[in-house]
């Protein structure tokens, strides 16, 4: 079962999103968002973490930004939805890649512990998540970057802007959310990250998350 749960932090009254594994049996929304076709809205955050790896299957694909070498396979009809995404960003001047997207359990662990080690707890605990806590560990997740001129652009590139607006616009017709929006950082625990979209299965509900400017927790609390 779903719960929103409302909690203070440093005197701010926050909204989470509580999974309660105790009482999903009973609970048709558990086989809901386990079944086949409805996966795609599974919730991991940084209170959820994931159940079901073994219902997520995942397919090579290979990136050509050079520095990804083995973290760009993705569950499969991510896959065919990344490739609708990408061919379109392409028609439109943008050559966007993957920069980071499935990540086997030994690679989470690893960037986590290097990113805490390159630039501390503090900015590991809001940019990246715990082993087990990933939507890049279930090949939903993506890390877009650039192509522009023979150089590659990721993260906070400023030149990526304009590029970051189109995504936005646009990732929802094919199936993508922008996971991690700007202004909902209490409520996803984690930093603005225009580069990272996730799969949520369906053009439909895609949109309407884009369209009503909220994020999965909030979308899964109205809903359920
Ligand atoms: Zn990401």
């Amino acid at each position: 079962m779903i719960e929103a749960v409302e909690y203070k932090e440093n005197g701010s009254l926050l909204l989470g999103v509580q999974f309660h594994p105790e009482i999903e049996e009973e609970n048709p929304l558990f086989d809901w968002l386990v079944s086949s076709t409805k996966k795609y809205l599974t919730l991991v955050n940084r209170e959820n973490p994931i159940k079901y790896y073994e219902n997520y299957k995942i397919v090579p694909y290979k990136s050509k930004y050079p520095k990804c070498q083995r973290d760009s396979n993705l569950e499969e009809n991510t896959a065919i939805a990344w490739k609708k995404l990408q061919n379109f960003l392409k028609e439109n001047g943008y050559n966007a890649e993957i920069e980071s997207a499935y990540r086997p359990k030994g690679l989470q662990e690893e960037i986590y512990n290097q990113i805490k080690s390159d630039e501390g707890t503090d900015y590991a605990e809001v940019y990246v998540a715990k082993l087990g806590y990933s939507e890049h560990e279930l090949g939903l997740a993506i890390d877009v970057c650039l192509q522009k001129n023979e150089l590659w652009l990721c993260g906070f590139e400023e030149e990526l802007s304009p590029f970051y607006t189109f995504l936005e616009e646009h990732c929802s017709n094919f199936g993508f959310i922008i996971r991690y929006p700007k202004g909902k950082e209490q409520i996803t625990k984690y930093n603005y990250e225009p580069w990272h979209i996730r799969y949520v299965g369906s053009i439909e509900i895609a949109k309407e998350i884009m369209a009503k400017h909220v994020t999965l927790e909030e979308y899964l609390c109205e809903k359920y």
